[in-house]
């Protein structure tokens, strides 16, 4: 397996601005272990976040957030991204529309993406999606992704494991075999 560590969406909106929940706070010490695993075994670490413009069609359903150059798009500051890392900019929900995410992939010739990040029904859904359509094998750290609320998480985690049999484990558990 060669992996690959993909962090969606932990940008200031989304964990103390515009879209905050506590939810989303509670798993930042969970991605950075995960993160410092990551880095120590040089697995590749890739952020990719929001950085709206105004013409999203994304804007029509959430309204204005982590819009492109703005500190709310930002990466928040306790995982802030280390020299050798990737940092992509997205414009809707999935990290492979239009981000180059999958040739940063078949260039490392990964097989396995690690999804962390929010939200576990939408972007980390649609995010794993289109690593599956793409033949990617996913993980998902359970304790490294979260939903505005507990039903909209654990039904997500349900979906990626019904529609995309994804690896579902807790981040300690990953941690030891990443
Ligand atoms: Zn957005």
């Amino acid at each position: 397996m060669t992996k690959a560590l993909v962090i969606i969406d932990m940008v200031n909106d989304f964990v103390t601005g515009k879209l905050k929940c506590d939810r989303a706070q509670k798993i930042v010490p969970n991605i950075r272990k995960l993160v410092e695993a990551a880095r120590a075994k040089k697995v590749p670490v890739i952020y990719v976040s929001d950085a709206h413009l105004h013409t999203d069609s994304e804007l029509r359903v959430w309204g204005e957030h982590a819009m492109k150059g703005t500190p709310e798009a930002e990466v928040i500051s306790e995982l802030k991204p280390a020299k050798g890392d990737f940092v992509l900019e997205k414009r809707t929900y999935s990290a492979f529309f239009e981000t180059g995410l999958d040739s940063i992939l078949r260039h490392h010739k990964v097989d396995t993406v690690i999804v962390t990040g929010l939200h576990t029904h939408i972007c980390d859904r649609h995010t794993t999606a289109d690593a599956f359509f793409r033949g990617y094998h996913v993980i998902v750290p359970s304790d490294c992704v979260d939903s505005f609320t507990e039903e909209d998480h654990l039904k997500g985690l349900e979906y990626l494991k019904m529609a995309y049999k994804v690896e579902v484990l807790p981040v300690d558990e990953l941690v030891k075999k990443i």
